[in-house]
C-alpha cells in the first residue's frame, strides 16, 4: 500500500495527510474548496517547520514531506490508481453517504475506503457501498502529527484481512491502532462524551464552578486538560452532536446533552473557534485565560 487519497483538508484531512506523507507514503489530497486546499498545505508546512526548529525532523526530511503531497479539486483525478482512500470530509450523514457513494464507482474494486468520522456509523456508509468488507472507521485524534491513538472502527461487515491491512498500516505510521466495533460512539467518545457532559451538568446545577471542575479533573485524575477546556476544544456544537448521536442510537436517557451545553450552542458559544465557551478566547486562544461565571 503506497498510495493514498486523503478527503477534506480541513483540521483532520490535512494533519492525516502530513503523517502519510512524512512516512513516505503518496498522498493525494483532495478538497471541494481550493481555499482549504491551500490552508492545509499551509498548516503542514508550519507544522513541519516546527518539526524541524524542534530538531525532530530534519530540512531535508520537511521539503520531501511536502514533496509526497499533491493536491486535488476533482474527485475523480485524486483516487486513479489509489489502494486506500480516507475521508475526512466535514461531519454530515448525507454528505459521507454521497461521497462513498461517488468513491465505490470511482475507485477500483481492491481500493479500501475509510472514514474518519467521530460519531457516524461505519455501517451506514459502507451500506451505500458495493464493498461493505472494505469499508473501516479509521479515527484519528486531534493533532494528528502529535497524537497516538487510532481508533479502528470495525462495521458490521467489514472483513478481517481490511481490518488487518489498516492496523498494519496504521502501525507504519508510528500509530498505536485499537479496534473496536461499530456502535454509537465507538469506545473513544461513548467514554469521553458522558464525561464532559456531567461536568457541565455540574456546572449547571451549581456544585462546582468552571475552573474548579477543570482544576479537579486536572490535578486529582492526571487529565492534561479538565473537561470543559477539552469542550471548548473539540466545539461545543461537535459534542452536543456527538451526544445526540448516542442518545438516538441508545435510547438511553443516560446520554441526554445537558440543557447547558444546548443553551451555549444555540447562543453560538462554541468555545475556541467562536472565541467564548467555558472559557474567554477573546485575548487569547488559551484556555487558562478567563473562566466564564455560570451562576
Ligand atoms: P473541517 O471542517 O476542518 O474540514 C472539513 C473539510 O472537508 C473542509 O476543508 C471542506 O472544504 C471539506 N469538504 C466538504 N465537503 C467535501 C467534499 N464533498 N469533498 C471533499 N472535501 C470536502 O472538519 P474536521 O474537523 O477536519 O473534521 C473532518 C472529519 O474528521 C469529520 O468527520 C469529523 O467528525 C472527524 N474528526 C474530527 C476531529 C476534530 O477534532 N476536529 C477529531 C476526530 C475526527
Amino acid at each position: 500500500m503506497k498510495n493514498i487519497a486523503v478527503i477534506g483538508a480541513g483540521t483532520m484531512g490535512n494533519g492525516i495527510a502530513h503523517v502519510f506523507a512524512q512516512n513516505g507514503y503518496q498522498v493525494n489530497l483532495i478538497d471541494i474548496s481550493q481555499v482549504s486546499l491551500d490552508r492545509g498545505m499551509a498548516t503542514i508546512g508550519k507544522n513541519l517547520d516546527r518539526m524541524v526548529v524542534k530538531e525532530k525532523i530534519s530540512a531535508r526530511a520537511k521539503e520531501t514531506t511536502l514533496n509526497n503531497i499533491n493536491t486535488f479539486i476533482s474527485v475523480a483525478k485524486g483516487v486513479a490508481g489509489i489502494d486506500l482512500v480516507v475521508e475526512a470530509a466535514t461531519e454530515n450523514l448525507e454528505l459521507k453517504l454521497k461521497i462513498f457513494k461517488e468513491l465505490d464507482e470511482l475507485c477500483a474494486d481492491k481500493t479500501i475506503l475509510a472514514t474518519n468520522t467521530s460519531s457516524i456509523s461505519i455501517t451506514q456508509i459502507a451500506a451505500v457501498t458495493s464493498r461493505p468488507e472494505k469499508v473501516i472507521g479509521m479515527h484519528f485524534m486531534n493533532p494528528v502529527p502529535i497524537m497516538k491513538l487510532v481508533e479502528i472502527i470495525r462495521g458490521y461487515s467489514t472483513s478481517d484481512e481490511t481490518t488487518k491491512i489498516i492496523m498494519t498500516l496504521s502501525k507504519a505510521l508510528g500509530k498505536t491502532p485499537t479496534e473496536v466495533n461499530d456502535y454509537p460512539g465507538f469506545v473513544a467518545n461513548r467514554i469521553l462524551m458522558p464525561m464532559i457532559n456531567e461536568a457541565i451538568e455540574t456546572l449547571f446545577t451549581g456544585v462546582a464552578g468552571v475552573q474548579e471542575i477543570d482544576t479537579v479533573m486536572k490535578l486529582g485524575m492526571a487529565h492534561p486538560m479538565g473537561p470543559l477546556q477539552l469542550a471548548d476544544f473539540i466545539g461545543l456544537d461537535v459534542c452536543l452532536s456527538i451526544l445526540n448521536v448516542m442518545h438516538d442510537g441508545f435510547k438511553n436517557p443516560k446520554y441526554a446533552p445537558c440543557p447547558l451545553l444546548v443553551n451555549m450552542v444555540m447562543a453560538e458559544k462554541l468555545g475556541i473557534k467562536s472565541g467564548e465557551g467555558f472559557y474567554d478566547y477573546s485575548q487569547s486562544r488559551k484556555a487558562e485565560t478567563v473562566a466564564k461565571q455560570f451562576s
